[in-house]
């Protein structure tokens, strides 16, 4: 028995399940999960002593690797002048003005005013509470397959059909609160439009993530998100684009960005999200995230608004210098090396699978990526780019893998349907130690 059984078997009399998050707990992979003692730079050590490559990065944190030895100190100066007052602070203010100076483009920023939160849960819950304070409509749109943390209203899951109201995907939420989601299949533009038909003046908003990738990584179309934004405006809703995985993780200003970009490219402007919801990169590691855009909308929070929103530990001191001093040493060599090491890891993994025959479709949003196992030639349908296309995959594969890298001393998302995350701390040392568990593994999948 191993120190992390052992860990295992004690935490399960005290925690439910022994974990805090459900997806630490191994279900969708089997065996035990690894107990962490420590992480530095691209590696993670567990209560065993074994030390892995890390390629979850806390869920997507920590750009930069953990415990960067900047933002340890700047976290350690902030605890050293206390941990929470509960009271305004400067660096609230210095990093809402990074924020906003970081998001823009063409020298306009959908940020114009934010507010600091201390969990993406929270940003989405706030976010949606507020188009529908500013609409007064109740109904919301989200796509199936996509994840915006586990507030009553964005736990809702798709019925059949296109105007199927939502039925809970969680015991315990009210099917009256799911009865108002509407949950459709994503990239699916007629979907939408019908939605908004069949429901008149009573959709509030559209909560998307700017490119899906909690159910694996699935990027919106071309000009989805840029169509969403018109689809709302023109019946009267807002658009609220979910980057607490994407926003400064796949470029500096986020997903939002990095399609302004193209769009530039091609001559046309920016697509106008209402909101936008931040966390994990923002906070550095710590607990913090946001929501921020227009600000005649951002106005009606409480004080100077009717919609209520408050927190004890919100724009929290340590928190608040963890995200100043991520955001600040994540410039634009971090960007270019995270996009590297993508696209490195993300061919060196298909070629292993191609070699050993496992049929895939490599899934890309920036420097996010994931696999899915199975037929997505073009002859099969193609690249998935819905919740059903990625649900039928052979994810029978995907535990065999995993444990096989986690063996050879990579970790990797104990599920399918997560991406995997990059850091600037990657060096050559620790993605020669990815390469060479790939054969091991591609061979594990094969056999599966
Ligand atoms: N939105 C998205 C897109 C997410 O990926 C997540 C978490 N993975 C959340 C919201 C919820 O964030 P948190 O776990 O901080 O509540």
């Amino acid at each position: 028995m191993t120190r992390n059984d052992e860990l295992f078997d004690r935490a399960r009399l005290s925690i439910p399940g022994g974990v805090n998050s459900p997806v630490r707990a191994y279900r969708s992979v089997g065996g035990t999960p690894r107990f962490l003692t420590s992480a530095k730079g691209a590696y993670v050590t567990d209560s065993d002593g074994t030390q892995y490559v890390d390629l979850v990065s806390s869920w997507g944190p920590a750009i930069l690797g953990h415990a960067h030895p900047e933002v340890v100190a700047a976290v350690q100066d902030a605890a050293g002048r206390g941990l929470s007052f509960g009271a305004s602070t400067p660096g609230e203010t210095e990093l809402a003005e990074l924020v906003r100076a970081r998001v823009t483009s063409g020298g306009r920023s959908p940020i114009e005013k934010i507010r600091l939160v201390s969990t993406g849960t929270e940003a989405t819950m706030t976010a949606i509470r507020l188009a529908r304070g500013f609409t007064g409509r109740d109904v919301l749109i989200k796509f199936a397959g996509h994840y915006h943390g586990h507030s009553d209203s964005l736990l809702a899951e798709a019925g059949s059909g296109l105007a199927t109201l939502g039925l809970p995907a969680s015991a315990g939420v009210p099917a009256a609160t799911a009865a108002l989601t509407l949950v459709l299949p994503y990239n699916d533009l007629d979907a939408v439009r019908e939605a908004f038909a069949l429901h008149p003046g009573r959709i509030a908003g559209i909560i998307t993530e700017a490119a899906a990738a909690n159910m694996g990584v699935v990027a919106p179309d071309a000009g989805f998100n840029a169509a969403l934004s018109a689809i709302a405006h023109e019946n009267g809703a807002l658009l609220i684009v979910d980057e607490v995985l994407t926003g400064f993780r796949v470029h500096p200003a986020g997903y939002w960005a990095l399609e302004s970009e193209a769009q530039a490219a091609e001559g046309s402007d920016a697509y106008s999200p209402d909101l936008v919801t931040y966390g994990k990169v923002i906070g550095g590691g710590m607990p913090l995230a946001a929501l921020g855009g227009r600000a005649d909308v951002m106005d009606f929070l409480a004080p100077l608004g009717p919609v209520y929103q408050a927190g004890t530990l919100s724009g929290n001191p340590v928190a608040v210098a963890a995200g100043i001093a991520t955001l600040t040493l994540a410039d634009a060599s971090v960007y270019a090396r995270l996009d590297a090491t993508a696209d490195l890891l993300s061919s060196s993994v298909s070629e292993a699978l191609a070699d050993v025959g496992v049929t895939h479709s490599v899934q890309r949003a920036g420097n996010l990526f994931s696999f899915v196992f199975g037929d997505y030639t073009p002859s099969a349908g193609g690249a998935p780019r819905t919740y059903a296309d990625v649900q039928r995959q052979d994810a029978f594969r995907y535990p065999a893998f995993f444990h096989s890298m986690l063996d050879s001393g990579v970790s990797l998302p104990p599920s399918v349907f997560e991406a995997w995350f990059v850091s600037a701390a990657h060096d050559d040392k620790a993605i020669g130690r990815i390469l060479d568990a790939l054969p091991a593994a591609a061979r594990a999948a094969a056999s599966a």
